[in-house]
């Protein structure tokens, strides 16, 4: 077969220029309708849209079989470009000047009959779209959403190649070493009782290629976490990933916003301004109460922890003697009722909070509160002036520990303040993040990856949990797109990381000493950075999720509903990788329902 045979055009091409030609199209039947007997079909294919006419007065052999065109048949039509006769023009279709008057029709593929509407007004089960992926993938909004995949990571490797960047594959079987997350393990037929584990990401090679002298690379790489995701996650997903030599955080940054910028450029045409604003991490605490600030809108969180120094009112002096904080916020003229404040309150203590307290500014500045008759004047005129109160607006305040203070305002002020519509970008580095976190009962984790770069490794061991790290985020309208660090460069350093994660010499040798062996043969100082494609493009689509800028994407339980997977494997196959399913294991499996 040859494309000639089957179209001499491209249907979302054509337009009044082409009125009189005659050609023949190729593509998918969209829509039918019969109007009196003439029939229009809506041909679309990657191109567009056009409108076929089959008039059967004018061609009565064609009467049968378009009548027998089904949705999403493949046909490919011959006829003639006409204009479409007065009162029937489309303005909102590309061809809607001209139709395509049939003369002849072939059906190359019928199509069975359909699970759902392919279009984008039918709000189909997610499930049942993952399922046959393929039919969803024809809807035009996810056809525009792959073009756009597309065209940003074109965007990201031209600019990259145009700045010296080589692009490097690493192995996708790799040793287990973890980054905080669940490995993936990949058992071993030559070497049973043996795993390789997916990558969670290439941080150790890349590390390995600057070490190889290789000083500016980059990979689209896929990156897997078994995590138990309930969020918008996925359990395999795509980073830009990039590492520089004889870099700091700065040559990152000034690497990094040609290429977000180019992306928004090709997807958005908005040519962002540059550099991008910059926070530390402990402003951004104090001041949004997230390490990922959405900049789009003020309400900024302020410490009125001074302006109750001496306060009678129990619930606030308490807390202050305890070294926790008042603070609030000031989200302006909301006009709720008695009943939506008290919404505000049942949210507050959803969010962990044993209360909130709320204010309303009167005419001639008084606050109505519950609590007002508990503050005295100068306290009042206190919180009025430090939150910049004006008639009408509606303040809100939390006492609690630091950290849930914070929290609990930062995620109202995320509730109150976003800013209708999306198109607005603003981007944020978010600097300076602490070495480590608590986790559980006083654990220590790193807060980035253990080959994170502490600013003083004296620091570090003496005061863990508050030591400051080169490790940085990029933030987008209050989503994080990705991390990054200045590295360890010598062994000594790591190793003395290591001790403080609590893992012990034996460890750091059988987990890490390939690395570790590497990092003796000088080791240029280095940083790098990986963003979250997924999440960009899903933002830059003004898509609530990453599944739909994923081609073939998994639920949120990890399972393809198009493939089934995961699924069982023969009994062969196990007996060769040395696997035995323990009994208990076996029985649930058969006992198995479908997944979802
Ligand atoms: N490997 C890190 C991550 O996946 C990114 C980096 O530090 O470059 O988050």
């Amino acid at each position: 077969m040859d494309e000639a045979t089957l179209r001499t055009a491209r249907a979302g091409h054509l337009g009044s220029g082409d009125i009189g030609t005659e050609v023949r199209v190729a593509g998918w039947v969209a829509t039918r309708r019969d109007h009196g007997g003439v029939l229009f079909v809506d041909l679309r294919e990657a191109s567009g849209v056009v409108q076929v006419v089959i008039n059967p007065e004018e061609q009565p052999d064609l009467v049968d079989l378009s009548h027998a065109l089904r949705d999403e048949f493949c046909i490919s039509v011959l006829g003639s470009v006409r204009e479409r006769p007065e009162g029937t023009v489309n303005p909102d279709l590309a061809t809607g000047e001209i139709e395509i008057s049939a003369t002849e029709i072939t059906v190359l593929s019928p199509a069975a009959p359909l699970p759902f509407q392919i279009d984008d007004r039918s709000d189909v089960d997610e499930v049942r779209r993952l399922e046959y992926r393929y039919l969803d993938l024809r809807r035009p909004r996810m056809a525009a959403n792959l073009l756009a995949r597309s065209r940003a990571v074109g965007a990201m490797r031209s600019t990259l190649a145009d700045e010296g960047f080589l692009e490097i594959e690493t192995p996708t079987l790799v040793k287990s070493t973890p980054e905080g997350a669940r490995d993936f393990l990949v058992p071993s037929r030559l070497r049973q009782g043996s795993f390789y584990a997916l990558p969670q990401s290439p941080q150790l090679f890349k590390q390995l290629l600057m070490i190889g002298g290789v000083e500016r690379y980059y990979q689209i790489a896929r990156c897997y976490r078994d995590e138990d995701f309930r969020s918008d996650r996925q359990v395999e997903f795509t980073q830009l990933d990039i590492e520089g030599a004889f870099w700091g955080q700065d040559q990152v940054f000034d690497a990094l916003e040609p290429v977000i910028g180019a992306v928004a450029k090709a997807l958005r045409d908005l040519d962002l301004g540059t550099p991008f604003p910059r926070m530390t991490y402990a402003d951004a605490m104090a001041r949004y109460g997230t390490d990922k600030p959405d900049i789009r809108f003020g309400m900024e969180l302020v410490d009125l922890s001074e302006v109750f120094a001496a306060t009678g009112f129990k619930a606030f002096s308490g807390v202050l003697q305890g070294d926790g904080l008042v603070a609030g916020i000031n989200g302006g003229g909301l006009g709720l009722s008695r009943a939506g404040l008290d919404g505000l309150v049942d949210r507050a203590q959803a969010l962990g909070a044993k209360g909130l307290v709320w204010m309303v500014v009167e005419d001639g500045g008084t606050l109505r509160s519950p609590v007002a008759k508990f503050l005295s004047e100068a306290e009042q005129a206190g919180i009025t002036e430090r939150l910049s109160a004006e008639v009408g607006d509606t303040l809100l305040i939390v006492a609690d520990s630091v950290a849930l203070t914070r929290a609990v305002l930062g995620a109202l002020r995320n509730e109150l303040g976003q800013p209708e519509g999306h198109d607005e970008l603003r981007f944020l580095w978010v600097t300076d993040f602490p070495v480590f976190e608590l986790v559980g009962e006083g654990r220590l984790v790193s807060a980035h990856h253990p080959f994170t770069a502490p600013v003083d490794v004296v620091e570090m061991e003496e005061r863990p949990e508050t030591a400051v790290s080169r490790a940085y985020d990029l933030v987008l309208n209050g989503t994080e797109l990705g991390s990054g660090s200045e590295r360890i460069h010598d062994p000594e350093t790591q190793a003395r990381v290591f001790k403080v994660l609590g893992i012990s010499d034996e460890e750091a040798e059988s987990r890490f000493g390939w690395f570790m062996r590497g990092l003796q043969y000088g080791t240029p100082p280095h940083a790098g950075f990986a963003v979250g494609i997924d999440r960009f493009i899903a933002i830059l689509q003004n898509e609530p999720n990453i599944r739909e800028v994923i081609p073939f994407p998994k639920t949120q339980t990890g399972f393809d509903p198009l493939t089934r997977s995961p699924g069982p494997v023969d009994d062969p196959q196990l007996e060769e990788l040395g696997i035995d399913l323990r009994p208990g294991v076996r029985a649930a499996l058969e006992d198995e329902e479908t997944p979802e």
